[in-house]
Protein backbone atom coordinates (compact mmCIF):
# COMPACT_ATOMS: atom_id res chain seq x y z
CA UNK A 1 0.00 0.00 0.00
CA UNK A 2 1.06 3.44 -0.28
CA UNK A 3 0.60 6.40 2.39
CA UNK A 4 -2.37 7.67 0.76
CA UNK A 5 -4.22 4.82 0.61
CA UNK A 6 -3.97 4.56 4.42
CA UNK A 7 -5.87 7.53 4.83
CA UNK A 8 -2.22 9.97 5.33
CA UNK A 9 -3.04 13.26 4.07
CA UNK A 10 -1.47 15.11 1.36
CA UNK A 11 0.61 17.30 3.22
CA UNK A 12 2.15 14.37 5.10
CA UNK A 13 2.58 11.97 2.46
CA UNK A 14 4.79 14.57 0.92
CA UNK A 15 6.69 14.89 3.92
CA UNK A 16 7.20 11.16 4.34
CA UNK A 17 8.70 11.12 0.07
CA UNK A 18 11.42 13.97 1.61
CA UNK A 19 11.90 11.85 4.48
CA UNK A 20 12.95 9.15 1.92
CA UNK A 21 9.74 6.85 3.37
CA UNK A 22 8.60 5.68 0.05
CA UNK A 23 6.65 2.84 1.18
CA UNK A 24 4.63 2.51 4.67
CA UNK A 25 6.71 -0.10 6.71
CA UNK A 26 4.74 -3.23 7.92
CA UNK A 27 4.08 -1.55 11.16
CA UNK A 28 2.76 1.57 9.44
CA UNK A 29 0.61 -0.09 7.26
CA UNK A 30 -0.87 -1.95 10.04
CA UNK A 31 -1.55 1.00 13.12
CA UNK A 32 -2.19 3.78 10.41
CA UNK A 33 -5.72 3.21 9.07
CA UNK A 34 -6.81 1.85 12.76
CA UNK A 35 -4.72 5.25 14.57
CA UNK A 36 -6.53 7.50 11.86
CA UNK A 37 -9.93 6.13 12.47
CA UNK A 38 -9.10 6.72 15.87
CA UNK A 39 -8.74 3.89 18.01
CA UNK A 40 -6.29 3.21 20.95
CA UNK A 41 -3.30 0.93 19.63
CA UNK A 42 -0.89 -1.80 21.18
CA UNK A 43 2.02 -2.54 18.80
CA UNK A 44 4.09 -4.96 19.89
CA UNK A 45 7.31 -4.16 17.50
CA UNK A 46 11.09 -3.59 17.63
CA UNK A 47 12.76 -0.13 17.25
CA UNK A 48 13.96 0.16 13.81
CA UNK A 49 10.51 -1.02 12.84
CA UNK A 50 9.26 2.25 11.50
CA UNK A 51 7.50 2.72 14.83
CA UNK A 52 8.17 6.14 15.46
CA UNK A 53 6.31 7.31 12.00
CA UNK A 54 3.67 4.87 12.89
CA UNK A 55 2.25 6.64 16.15
CA UNK A 56 3.56 10.65 14.31
CA UNK A 57 1.49 10.60 11.30
CA UNK A 58 -1.71 9.80 13.25
CA UNK A 59 -0.81 12.85 15.72
CA UNK A 60 0.22 15.18 13.28
CA UNK A 61 -3.07 14.82 11.11
CA UNK A 62 -4.76 14.87 14.26
CA UNK A 63 -3.43 18.27 14.74
CA UNK A 64 -3.76 19.46 11.54
CA UNK A 65 -7.71 18.94 11.95
CA UNK A 66 -7.67 20.69 15.12
CA UNK A 67 -4.53 22.36 15.96
CA UNK A 68 -4.12 22.79 20.07
CA UNK A 69 -1.49 23.46 22.25
CA UNK A 70 -0.12 20.13 24.59
CA UNK A 71 -1.94 18.23 21.86
CA UNK A 72 0.05 14.88 22.23
CA UNK A 73 2.88 13.98 24.86
CA UNK A 74 5.02 11.11 24.14
CA UNK A 75 6.31 9.01 27.10
CA UNK A 76 10.18 7.72 26.35
CA UNK A 77 12.59 5.46 28.61
CA UNK A 78 15.59 6.96 27.99
CA UNK A 79 17.10 10.80 26.57
CA UNK A 80 18.29 9.04 22.97
CA UNK A 81 15.05 8.06 22.28
CA UNK A 82 12.75 11.01 23.88
CA UNK A 83 15.26 13.04 20.83
CA UNK A 84 15.07 10.42 18.07
CA UNK A 85 11.69 10.69 18.55
CA UNK A 86 11.52 14.42 18.32
CA UNK A 87 13.41 14.87 14.99
CA UNK A 88 10.81 12.50 13.38
CA UNK A 89 8.53 14.69 14.03
CA UNK A 90 10.27 17.73 12.76
CA UNK A 91 11.07 16.34 9.79
CA UNK A 92 7.25 14.83 9.01
CA UNK A 93 5.98 17.78 11.21
CA UNK A 94 7.52 20.84 10.47
CA UNK A 95 6.13 21.45 7.43
CA UNK A 96 2.59 21.66 8.76
CA UNK A 97 3.58 24.30 11.37
CA UNK A 98 3.91 21.41 14.36
CA UNK A 99 6.17 22.53 17.38
CA UNK A 100 6.98 19.32 19.29
CA UNK A 101 10.07 20.02 22.41
CA UNK A 102 12.06 17.52 24.49
CA UNK A 103 11.36 17.50 27.89
CA UNK A 104 13.76 14.85 29.45
CA UNK A 105 16.20 14.57 32.28
CA UNK A 106 20.02 15.94 33.00
CA UNK A 107 19.00 19.51 31.21
CA UNK A 108 17.53 22.54 32.40
CA UNK A 109 14.80 22.87 34.41
CA UNK A 110 14.16 26.72 33.63
CA UNK A 111 14.97 26.49 30.48
CA UNK A 112 12.64 23.58 29.59
CA UNK A 113 10.36 26.10 31.69
CA UNK A 114 10.14 28.75 29.40
CA UNK A 115 10.23 26.14 26.69
CA UNK A 116 6.75 24.85 28.12
CA UNK A 117 5.76 28.33 28.55
CA UNK A 118 5.44 29.18 24.69
CA UNK A 119 2.39 26.15 24.44
CA UNK A 120 4.65 23.48 22.07
CA UNK A 121 2.11 21.13 19.97
CA UNK A 122 3.73 18.08 21.27
CA UNK A 123 6.23 17.28 24.10
CA UNK A 124 8.47 14.23 23.84
CA UNK A 125 9.53 12.95 27.39
CA UNK A 126 11.03 11.15 30.05
CA UNK A 127 8.31 10.61 32.67
CA UNK A 128 10.28 11.44 35.93
CA UNK A 129 11.33 15.31 34.00
CA UNK A 130 7.93 15.53 33.00
CA UNK A 131 6.54 14.77 36.77
CA UNK A 132 8.94 17.38 37.78
CA UNK A 133 7.24 20.29 35.93
CA UNK A 134 3.81 18.84 36.07
CA UNK A 135 4.27 19.53 40.08
CA UNK A 136 6.81 22.54 40.15
CA UNK A 137 6.27 24.51 36.46
CA UNK A 138 3.22 27.35 37.06
CA UNK A 139 0.82 27.74 34.74
CA UNK A 140 1.81 23.91 32.90
CA UNK A 141 -0.85 21.30 32.68
CA UNK A 142 -2.00 18.91 30.40
CA UNK A 143 -5.34 18.94 31.20
CA UNK A 144 -6.56 19.25 27.20
CA UNK A 145 -4.09 16.30 26.09
CA UNK A 146 -5.68 14.76 22.92
CA UNK A 147 -3.18 11.49 22.76
CA UNK A 148 -0.80 9.70 24.98
CA UNK A 149 1.88 7.58 23.93
CA UNK A 150 4.02 5.28 25.95
CA UNK A 151 7.28 4.31 23.66
CA UNK A 152 8.83 1.12 24.16
CA UNK A 153 6.72 0.18 27.59
CA UNK A 154 8.48 -2.71 28.57
CA UNK A 155 11.59 -0.52 29.28
CA UNK A 156 9.42 2.03 30.64
CA UNK A 157 8.87 -0.17 33.31
CA UNK A 158 11.86 -2.13 33.41
CA UNK A 159 13.33 1.22 34.54
CA UNK A 160 10.82 1.72 37.33
CA UNK A 161 8.72 4.42 35.86
CA UNK A 162 5.89 2.92 36.07
CA UNK A 163 4.49 5.45 39.40
CA UNK A 164 5.68 8.40 37.39
CA UNK A 165 3.54 6.93 34.46
CA UNK A 166 0.48 6.17 37.39
CA UNK A 167 1.02 9.94 38.17
CA UNK A 168 1.60 11.49 34.80
CA UNK A 169 -2.17 8.87 34.03
CA UNK A 170 -3.96 10.75 36.64
CA UNK A 171 -3.07 14.71 35.83
CA UNK A 172 -4.41 13.92 31.56
CA UNK A 173 -8.07 13.59 30.31
CA UNK A 174 -9.68 9.81 30.35
CA UNK A 175 -11.18 11.02 27.07
CA UNK A 176 -7.89 11.02 24.75
CA UNK A 177 -6.53 8.39 22.73
CA UNK A 178 -3.78 6.29 23.57
CA UNK A 179 -0.63 3.85 21.69
CA UNK A 180 1.53 1.79 23.54
CA UNK A 181 4.32 0.14 21.97
CA UNK A 182 6.47 -2.83 23.53
CA UNK A 183 8.70 -4.88 22.18
CA UNK A 184 7.74 -7.96 24.29
CA UNK A 185 4.38 -8.23 25.92
CA UNK A 186 5.16 -8.40 29.69
CA UNK A 187 2.85 -8.55 32.96
CA UNK A 188 3.52 -5.03 33.81
CA UNK A 189 3.06 -3.84 30.23
CA UNK A 190 -0.41 -5.93 30.28
CA UNK A 191 -1.33 -4.43 33.67
CA UNK A 192 -0.28 -1.32 32.26
CA UNK A 193 -2.62 -1.91 28.98
CA UNK A 194 -5.57 -2.79 31.51
CA UNK A 195 -4.90 0.64 33.01
CA UNK A 196 -4.35 3.22 29.90
CA UNK A 197 -6.12 2.19 27.03
CA UNK A 198 -10.13 1.51 25.51
CA UNK A 199 -10.83 -1.26 24.10
CA UNK A 200 -7.62 -1.30 22.04
CA UNK A 201 -6.68 -2.97 18.49
CA UNK A 202 -3.72 -4.94 18.95
CA UNK A 203 -1.39 -5.24 16.25
CA UNK A 204 2.34 -7.63 16.18
CA UNK A 205 4.83 -7.41 13.33
P1 LIG B 1 11.94 3.49 14.15
O1 LIG B 1 11.64 2.02 14.31
O2 LIG B 1 10.71 4.32 14.24
O3 LIG B 1 13.02 3.95 15.09
O4 LIG B 1 12.48 3.72 12.67
C1 LIG B 1 13.64 3.08 12.20
C2 LIG B 1 14.25 3.77 10.99
O5 LIG B 1 13.46 3.55 9.83
C3 LIG B 1 14.37 5.27 11.15
O6 LIG B 1 15.66 5.65 10.71
C4 LIG B 1 13.33 5.83 10.22
O7 LIG B 1 13.72 7.07 9.69
C5 LIG B 1 13.22 4.77 9.15
N1 LIG B 1 11.87 4.65 8.55
C6 LIG B 1 10.69 4.75 9.19
N2 LIG B 1 9.67 4.55 8.34
C7 LIG B 1 10.21 4.31 7.14
C8 LIG B 1 9.65 4.03 5.83
N3 LIG B 1 8.34 3.94 5.64
N4 LIG B 1 10.52 3.84 4.80
C9 LIG B 1 11.84 3.92 5.01
N5 LIG B 1 12.43 4.18 6.20
C10 LIG B 1 11.63 4.37 7.25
Amino acid sequence: PSFASLGVMDQLCEACDKAGFKNPTDIQAQVLPYALEGKDIIGLAQTGSGKTAAFALPILQGLWKKPQPFYACIMAPTRELAIQISETFEKLGSGIGVRAIVIVGGMDMMSQSIALSKKPHIIVCTPGRLTDHLEHTKGFDLKKLKCLVMDEADRLLDMDFGPKIDNILKAIPKERTTYLFSATMTTKVAKLQRASLQDPVKIEV
